[in-house]
């Protein structure tokens, strides 16, 4: 072995233990280099936060659906672009009670681009998505985790704090017995879950590992007494934080309503809003009478046959659904003690 190889192996180490450094530096999820974040909530309950990076997709209102059968609010960081391109799905979402964080306007890397790049792209997204959600974020998150010069000065500007997560599922990568085992076996009170209901900008992504493991980890969680929160809930100050974290049934009623409908009429999720007419999504009378089956079934609630008559357009079933809901939880309410 030539004599000089252990200063060349020396001056390798410190190269690569400078390079460490970097690399923690701009993706570290504690790194506060570039911009302060917060990768996760130290709390004294069991509560976690789900979140969903790069939608909205198509399959966004698949897993909204999961999530509303357990009734489990989470937050997305949405791609500007993709609202843009989808933007009753991003609606959905906000609709749905579920936090909406900003994932930038086209999901680049971050890394040696200008630092004014930062606070175009963010500064972009925050418009799109305020103006199609109806939330403005408080949170963003950088795609790829990755941070650079110019974040701390958009993220100022922009009222925006940064944050990471605590475990990732690598769901872009892994199969769903993987990603779930990842989540389940690393799991810990006040975590932040990075999933992705999207990839990157990709207008049709194949996510359906993601759907999986998100359908076996809830009940799983829950079973072990976790409860779910948004990141606003999640990082709120104790004292602050509200009793019941759940969403109400209310947040969730619209979407499950919503989606019944484009369920019966087998139409494509995206195109079921609130403001849709009977007319546009092609229901007939008799559509109508099997949506309605639908709904009752769903939320074991009977419509009387003279309202059936009064309902003309998808609001007047969501707010039909309502006040049915409603009378029965008044009704259930009102019943005596079981014991
Ligand atoms: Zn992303």
């Amino acid at each position: 072995m030539p004599s000089g190889a252990p200063v060349a192996l020396s001056a390798g180490a410190a190269l690569s233990a400078a390079f460490v450094a970097g690399t923690w530096a701009v993706r570290g999820r504690s790194s506060s280099v570039f911009a302060p974040s917060i990768h996760r909530a130290t709390i004294s309950r069991k509560a976690l936060a789900l979140t969903f990076d790069d939608g909205p997709s198509p399959a966004t209102p698949l897993l909204l659906d999961i999530l509303a059968r357990h009734s489990i609010p989470a937050t997305f960081f949405q791609v500007g672009e993709n609202a843009e391109a989808y933007p009753a799905l991003a609606r959905r979402v906000a609709e749905g009670g579920h936090e909406i964080g900003n994932h930038s306007s086209t999901h680049p890397n971050f890394a040696f681009t200008r630092p004014s790049f930062a606070l175009e792209e963010f500064s972009r997204a925050q418009t799109v998505l305020a103006d199609i959600t109806g939330k403005t974020p408080i949170w963003l998150r950088a795609p790829y985790g990755v941070r650079w010069f110019g974040f701390r000065e958009a993220q100022r500007k922009l009222n925006l704090t940064g944050v990471m997560w605590s475990v990732i599922g690598r769901d872009w990568r892994l199969p769903a017995s993987a990603v779930t085992a990842r989540i389940l076996n690393h799991v810990r009170q006040g975590d932040i879950i990075c999933l992705h209901d999207g990839r990157g900008t990709l207008k049709n992504p194949d996510v359906e590992a993601t759907l999986e493991a998100v359908r076996r980890i809830i009940p799983e969680l829950l079973g072990r007494g976790y409860h779910f929160e948004t990141v606003s809930d999640l990082l709120m100050p104790e004292e602050l934080t509200p009793p019941n974290h759940q969403l109400n049934g209310d947040d969730l009623l619209t979407p499950r309503v919503l989606r019944i409908i484009a369920e019966t009429q087998r139409k494509d999720p995206a195109q079921v809003t609130i403001d849709s007419s009977f007319e546009e999504l092609g229901i007939d009378s008799m559509d109508g009478v099997n949506i309605i089956f639908a709904l009752e079934n769903e939320f074991d609630i009977n419509v009387p046959d003279e309202e059936v008559k009064n309902i003309l357009s998808v609001r007047d079933m969501v707010e039909g659904v309502r006040n049915l809901v409603q009378t029965k939880d008044t009704v259930a309410g009102d019943a005596p003690p079981a014991n």
